[in-house]
């Protein structure tokens, strides 16, 4: 304990930014489970968010930045180390060169707010995905057969050695729910995402046929999950089998471990009862892949993130 008393004291001394101790990080994740993290620390600005990797790398203090927390399992033993929250927020329109640049920790919707109220149409498909600009490039979040990484034209990182470097479409390699971002420890910054001008009302329409959409098959609001637990199946040719329609099949529906239970109108949501452990969905997790295996001989792959007490991005 005084150890980390003591580090919180030099972070502050070196960065001017002040560390929260033993925060519960159940607050932190909309799937509203996890213990706490040693440190935590909210940034609102990108050059925060440099200083806070970078001294937490000096000092090997194993960190993990995270965005809205939205598609996130927290560890039920919490984080030994410093969770980074990342708010920094804001948005350049730069509509004559086709693109909007966004810092990592702007939310989805008020990007999807702003380019509306610039006339800048291509992003509506977003509309009613939780989180922040980060998140959605690290894993290259979707919806309706569409996915960011198809509008992203350069995405500013900070790399392990402390240096901001532009990546391009051709380096990240977008795939299903996946960027190379996922193999290496960079830190996202900032994203260009292509843009063109457009008609306010079709643009608001299209939003409202997504979200309509949206609505008729996920969870009410504010029911504590982490969106689709599982991907879903890709076969050699691209045809993809939704996870749910394998899990309904497999007879997912009505099985829970503790609190942790299959959202009785989607198969593909597991949601927190309310006391829920981690422990309970990852019990639940592997109890669904088994059954899925069993019935159908495909092998379902975590689209939720689990956060063990040891990750790193040092
Ligand atoms: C109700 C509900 C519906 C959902 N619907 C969809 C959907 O339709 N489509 C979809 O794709 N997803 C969906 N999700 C999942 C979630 O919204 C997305 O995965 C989203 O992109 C997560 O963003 P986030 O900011 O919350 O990231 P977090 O959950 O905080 O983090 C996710 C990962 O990104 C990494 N990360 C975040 N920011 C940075 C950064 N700046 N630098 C480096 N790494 C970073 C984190 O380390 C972590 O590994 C849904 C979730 C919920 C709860």
């Amino acid at each position: 304990m005084k150890e980390l008393q003591e580090f919180g004291q030099i972070f502050f001394q070196e960065t001017g930014l002040a560390l929260l101790s033993r925060v519960p990080l159940s607050s932190y994740s909309s799937f509203r489970i996890g213990g706490p993290a040693d440190y935590f620390l909210e940034v609102h600005q990108l050059s925060d968010l440099i200083l806070a990797v970078q001294t937490a790398r000096k000092h090997r203090c194993p960190f993990y930045v995270i965005g809205g927390g939205y598609n996130l399992l927290f560890d039920d033993a919490g984080y030994r180390g410093l969770i980074i929250r990342n708010s920094a927020a804001g948005l350049e329109i730069r509509s004559e060169q086709g693109y909007l640049e966004a810092a990592s920790g702007t939310h989805l919707s008020a990007l999807i707010t702003q380019a509306l109220a610039a006339g800048l149409a291509g992003l509506e498909f977003l509309a009613g995905i939780p989180g922040t600009v980060g998140g959605a490039v690290y894993g290259n979040a979707g919806a309706f057969g569409r996915a960011i990484g198809e509008r992203v034209v350069g995405v500013t990182v900070l790399t392990a050695d402390g240096r901001e470097q532009t990546l391009g479409p051709a380096e990240l390699c977008f795939d299903y729910r996946y960027s190379s971002l996922k193999k290496d420890h960079k830190i996202i910054l900032k994203a260009s995402l292509a843009v063109e001008p457009g008609s306010s009302k079709e643009i608001i329409k299209k939003i409202e046929e997504y979200l309509e959409q949206r609505a008729s098959k996920h969870p009410p609001g504010e029911t504590p999950c982490a969106g689709s637990y599982f991907k879903n199946i890709v076969l050699p040719g691209g045809r993809k089998i939704p996870a749910g329609q394998l899990l309904e099949q497999a007879g997912a529906r009505g099985m829970r471990v503790g609190q942790a239970a299959v959202y009785p109108g989607h198969c593909n949501f597991i949601i927190n009862l309310g006391q829920a452990r981690a422990r309970d969905v990852l019990i639940l997790a592997a109890e669904l892949k088994e059954k899925v295996w069993q019935t159908s001989g495909l092998a379902l792959e975590e689209e939720v993130i689990f956060v063990p007490e040891d990750a790193s991005m040092l």
